[in-house]
């Protein structure tokens, strides 16, 4: 579903990405964890043509998003964009809308969805994300918890065929981050092809496929869950793993 080739991305004289080859299969779930700065939010904006890499390939959904440092054209991208959903840190629901709107403007404007099957099957998101008796509140009355299941919700409704999420648990306070992880398993057990960068080990080891770690720029090494978790062979992954799991002991 994703084919990673000889991925390089600079800013500037900054080289953020090196080299980066990694395969996503149909249904797999991969999160892709490493310290900050490690360029785990460039690698998955790449994945969706926000960010253009200078070399390599982006095969994503059949179509080449990146083919040797160029970028799919405006017309054809901003199609293949509709089949990549992505999620972020920060939920960016748009506040003048109700929560209903919000997960069926896009059908209706992208798309070319009639008002009423839009609304029906964003009422449908709405109850698969527990959300249904907000349909009509405004953004600003729900808890972040809520809002970022809008957002998965609203991104959901124009059908992607994988999804990607970049840390959409960062921003919450504690209590609330169960409810977003539970509706992110639920897409994986229902076959979504996802890419997931998060702190969240109890997450990665329940439900990767794979677990890619990244530092400063390459993935330095993937594997289940249970290998990267019990046995990595970095030094780099045990250290970041320390400092994860416990924060207060690690250096
Ligand atoms: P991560 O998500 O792992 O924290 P990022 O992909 O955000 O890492 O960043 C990787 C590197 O690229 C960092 O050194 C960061 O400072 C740099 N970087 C990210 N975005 C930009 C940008 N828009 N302009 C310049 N440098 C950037
Ligand atoms: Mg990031």
């Amino acid at each position: 579903m994703i084919s990673i080739r000889g991925l390089s991305k600079f800013y500037g004289a900054n080289q953020v990405l090196h080299d980066i080859d990694f395969d996503v299969a149909e249904s797999q779930v991969v999160v892709v964890i490493g310290p900050s700065g490690s360029g785990k939010s460039t690698l998955l904006r790449c994945c969706n043509g926000l960010e253009v890499a200078e070399s390599g390939s982006i095969d994503i959904c059949g179509s080449k998003l990146l083919d040797d440092g160029k970028l799919l054209e405006e017309r054809q991208l901003n199609q293949l964009r509709r089949q990549v959903g992505m999620v972020f840190q920060s939920f960016n629901l748009f506040p003048h809308l109700t929560v209903l709107d919000n997960v069926a403007v896009g059908p209706r404007k992208l798309l070319g969805v009639s008002r009423q099957q839009a609304e029906t099957e964003a009422r449908e998101l709405l109850r698969k994300v527990g959300l249904e008796a907000k349909a009509d509140a405004m953004p600003a009355s729900l808890s972040g918890g809520q809002k970022q299941r809008v957002a998965i919700a609203r991104a959901l409704a124009m059908k992607p065929r994988v999804m990607l999420f970049d840390e959409p648990t960062s921003a919450l306070d504690p209590e609330l981050v169960g409810e977003v992880l539970q509706v992110m398993k639920l897409l994986a057990k229902e076959g979504m092809t996802m890419m997931v960068v998060t702190h969240e080990m109890g997450f990665a080891r329940d439900v990767a496929d794979v677990v890619a770690v990244m530092d400063a720029g390459r993935i330095i090494e993937q594997g289940t869950p249970d290998v990267i978790f019990s046995q990595p062979k970095e030094a780099r992954t045990r250290s970041f793993l320390q400092a994860v799991l416990n924060p207060v002991s690690g250096s």
